[in-house]
């Protein structure tokens, strides 16, 4: 009698948990912290408590995940991790590219036939604005195919390429420009601002900043190494050390101080009050059919950039980036009627270097390299061996294009003219290899530098000859502050952790590429992996949906 019992009991619990693998989530929350490098985030753990405690301690959590390309940036780590694909597949190779034409860099992500939404592109801030040149499927845009369109997709970020890299074609992206003070959008997304983020703009949080200053959240003693260093930036009017005014300088809120609100911690509270505006307005995460909210925080990589991955302003901003987060996190819950409908990845697009005076001042071999110095010397190097060829030499980043008439109408031997480039760029202080792009498929692949570049290199974009700088070499043409852009670890390397419905929680030692990230959360979400993605799905945190 009792065996009678029992069976259908299990009986019914395995058919009661079989359906559970048929039941997508009810809400995605994708989030990037741009410039959060894996060891940084390490060293930066014990002190976190709330948000980013919950996922790194209740997630699955991957400490290697790997960007597999020479130049991690942020257009192009998005486009990444939102595509599964590398830059050869999606084509957004860095922030900007080079007009052949012009000879002059341009966001990526500029298209004139579809500019901001009631701001000039004269005077928008970063110039992206469409995601005309991103060449394969999102996430979110095999969301939007998949469910007919009733699967929303809403990316949010500091910056304009972030968030178009991340809301794909057929999502809706949205960014904060520092000219105007507001989220806006691109008239490729809409033709008018959704009428909860007028309501949104209209409520001026941006303005409210004005008055602040940017102190120190915890204790003095929770902080590592010195606050005032003379390598870091003084930028926007925020001042080296602590406490920052927010005010940019000028008499009331404007232009100058949206730019010091970007530049501080403080913008990743200010994108999180838009993500619940967005999870509210748009009714994510409300019916059967998952829907995708993408945030990505700016303000973590602007401090990088200024200050340093070691600084105080990092250490703080991502203190306060751990509460931000946890805010956001109980409102996609809420929004998603409870964690059980929910799930989570947080990443990265990129790390960075150290400033490179202090890696100097410890005693490692780093230096910062000019391009535009390096750029002048090839210029002239190349004018002694070809005299009768006129061209422009432009470097953007560690691409170096080589432009002009001579060069276009195939006056010239211009495979000639880029081998002759890469010899000489090859042999300057700080420069590990240089490939002249005829080079690129049939190059030795030394010391394993090359196929990094070959998988960032994309015809028509990338440049002309493809430099990599040596390990601890910081692409800069500033006097302070640092970057990231090169094929190793302080760059390419950045968490990943998935969380919530269907995650058995652990930490994963195995290193992952940045390409999985998207077939993984496409797998949680239950749909197809994006068109062009390169990785796979990761199968060893699922629970089958128990
Ligand atoms: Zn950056």
């Amino acid at each position: 009698m009792r065996l009678l019992m029992v069976r259908p009991l299990a009986l019914a619990l395995l058919l009661f948990s079989l359906p559970a693998l048929a039941k997508p989530p009810r809400l995605a929350l994708f989030i990037t912290v741009d410039a959060l490098g894996t060891d940084l985030l390490l060293r930066t753990r014990p002190k976190f408590k709330s948000g980013m405690r919950q996922l790194l301690d209740g997630g699955a959590f991957y400490p290697y995940g790997r960007f597999d390309y020479a130049k991690p940036r942020t257009a192009a780590g998005h486009a990444t991790l939102s595509t599964g694909a590398n830059p050869w597949r999606h084509g957004i190779v860095d922030n900007r590219v080079v007009d052949r034409v012009t000879g002059q860099p341009v966001s990526v992500f500029r298209d004139e036939a579809h500019p901001v939404l009631e701001v000039p592109l004269s005077v928008a801030s970063g110039g992206d604005t469409s995601p005309l040149n991103l060449m394969v499927e999102t996430l979110g845009d095999r969301l939007r195919m998949s469910s007919r369109s009733r699967g929303k997709v809403v990316a949010l970020s500091g910056k304009g390429r972030a968030a178009i890299a991340l809301a794909g074609r057929l999502g809706q992206a949205y960014w904060f420009d520092e000219t105007v003070g507001k989220f806006v959008t691109g008239t490729w997304y809409t033709k008018e601002f959704p009428g909860w983020l007028k309501a949104f703009n209209g409520r001026g949080l941006a303005d409210g900043y004005f008055s602040q200053q940017w102190a120190p959240l915890l204790p003095k003693t929770e902080y590592l190494g010195e606050d005032e260093r003379p390598y870091e930036a003084d930028e926007s009017g925020l001042g080296r050390s602590f406490p920052h005014p927010l005010s940019g300088g000028g008499q009331s809120a404007g232009p100058h101080s949206y730019e010091a609100l970007a530049s501080s911690a403080f913008s990743n509270d200010l994108l999180v009050q838009a993500a619940k505006a967005a999870l509210e307005g748009e009714a994510m995460g409300k019916d059967e059919v998952p829907d995708l909210l993408a945030v990505s925080f700016s303000g973590t990589d602007r401090v990088f950039h200024a200050y340093g991955p070691y600084s105080w302003e990092m250490q703080d901003t991502l203190y306060r980036l751990d509460r931000a987060l946890a805010e956001l996190i109980t409102a996609a819950e809420r929004a998603a009627g409870g964690r059980a409908n929910l799930v989570i990845v947080l990443t990265a697009d990129h790390g960075g270097a150290a400033v490179p005076e202090h890696w100097a001042s410890e005693g490692l071999p780093a230096r910062r390299m000019n391009t535009k110095e390096l750029a002048k010397g090839l210029s002239q190097a190349l004018k002694a061996r070809f005299p009768q060829v006129e061209m422009t030499v432009t470097q953007e980043e560690s691409d170096v294009y080589l432009g002009g008439k001579a060069l276009e109408d195939g006056k010239a031997d211009g495979a000639a003219v880029r081998r002759a480039a890469a010899e000489w760029l090859s042999k300057q202080p700080g420069i590990a290899a240089a490939v002249a792009r005829d080079d690129l498929y049939t190059a030795p692949d030394v010391a394993g530098l090359i196929a990094p570049v070959r998988r960032g290199y994309y015809p028509g974009r990338s440049g002309d000859v493809l430099i990599v700088p040596q390990s601890f070499q910081v692409i800069s043409n500033m006097m302070t502050g640092t970057n990231h852009g090169t094929p190793y670890t302080y760059d390419q390397q950045v968490p990943v952790v998935f969380a919530g419905k269907g995650v058995k929680p652990g930490t994963y030692l195995q290193e992952i590429n940045a390409t999985d990230v998207a077939p993984t959360l496409a797998a949680m979400m239950e749909l197809g992996a994006p068109a062009s993605a390169e990785g796979r799905p990761r199968t060893e945190f699922f629970t089958n949906g128990r």
